[in-house]
């Protein structure tokens, strides 16, 4: 059996949260600021994976900064802190989750049911927050160095808004999964006659520099496109230039390896477009893992979580449009 290949180095070491444990609304890691004039629900989530403290990094120096919304209220919430607590530099990979992964148990019956699960748990403590935001921004980063990806579902208002946001960032349209809801599809935002805006920053490499810049980034260009802050507001250092972003991607196959022998014909970072239909990107079980179509582009591809069943890569096309911004 293969061994799974060494952690990357830590480039920013994890953040000392624990300051932002008790909160004015009872809900551990979970904090408010709120506007004179209305506006709207803008829900800014961080290590909905325990090892992914890029995105905790950004809205931990964003709460420290004091800034506070023109209009409507910024929730900023630390999602499964059960997971990060368990954080070894030695072992950075495996606090991902304590006994479930919290962005796949978002099924209204999930939450509504008997079992139980440390996820499930802070899961139905934020429900509330979720269910009242009118825009949602679910930071998260990646298991190998890949090029930041902002995974909108397949709505185009999502689709537009990311685009929108005029960062270098690769807006990926997807289905979202098989073995579960995300937080990012639950309820509302799932809703194609809805407004709720949600998107996941997929920001680089979990422990990378690059990936809290990302963050920092996104997240200051999210609350202004929402409308809690104006750009002025924004302090120095946490916007990178503005970027005509590339067309968006539509994932519409997963790989999934069916081997623990699953290997990439080269190292891919993710964002490659493979120009003709039948190439080989990988071997699995003595196969080779063919391309489908012509134009084919990689996502995120990785085997660091490689098992039998384990998605590797996402393929998807460029959208030769954009949906227009509403
Ligand atoms: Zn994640």
């Amino acid at each position: 059996m293969r061994t799974s290949p060494p952690p990357h180095p830590l480039q920013v070491p994890a953040p000392e949260l624990s300051r932002w444990a008790a909160s004015t609304d009872g809900v551990r890691y979970v904090h408010e600021r709120v506007a004179d004039t209305e506006g709207p629900e803008v829900l800014i989530t961080a290590l909905v994976h325990g090892n992914e403290y890029a995105g905790a990094l950004a809205l931990d120096s964003f709460l420290r900064g004091g800034l506070q919304p023109r209009r409507g209220r910024i929730t900023a919430v630390f999602c499964n802190i059960s997971a990060f607590a368990t954080f070894d530099p030695q072992s950075p990979d495996s606090s991902r989750f304590v006994d479930e992964d919290f962005n796949r148990v978002w099924a209204p019956a999930q939450l509504d049911g008997t079992r139980r699960s440390a996820e499930l748990a802070r899961a139905r403590e934020i429900r509330p927050f979720v269910e009242r935001a009118t825009h949602l921004l679910d930071l998260h980063s990646m298991h190998e160095p890949c090029a930041p990806l902002l995974v909108t579902g397949l709505l185009p208002r999502n689709i537009a808004f990311a685009q929108s946001l005029g960062t270098a960032s690769q807006v990926v349209a997807d289905q979202g999964h098989a073995d579960g809801v995300r937080m990012r599809d639950y309820g509302h935002f799932g809703d194609a006659a809805g407004s709720g805006i949600a998107l996941l920053l997929e920001a680089g490499q979990h422990w990378e520099l690059s990936s809290v810049q990302t963050s920092r980034n996104v997240l200051m260009r999210f609350l202004v496109r929402a409308g809690v802050l104006d750009r002025s507001d924004v302090p120095f250092g946490w916007l990178l230039p503005d970027v005509s972003p590339p067309a968006p991607v539509e994932v519409t196959h997963r790989v999934v390896a069916r081997s623990m022998e699953f290997e990439f014909a080269q190292d891919f970072r993710g964002g490659e477009t493979i120009r003709h239909a039948g190439t080989s990107i990988a071997h699995d079980a003595g196969e080779p893992v063919r391309t489908p179509y012509d134009n084919c582009v990689l996502v995120m591809p990785s085997i660091r979580q490689l098992r039998p069943g384990v998605t590797t890569v996402r393929l998807g096309r460029r959208m030769l449009a954009a949906p227009a911004v509403v």
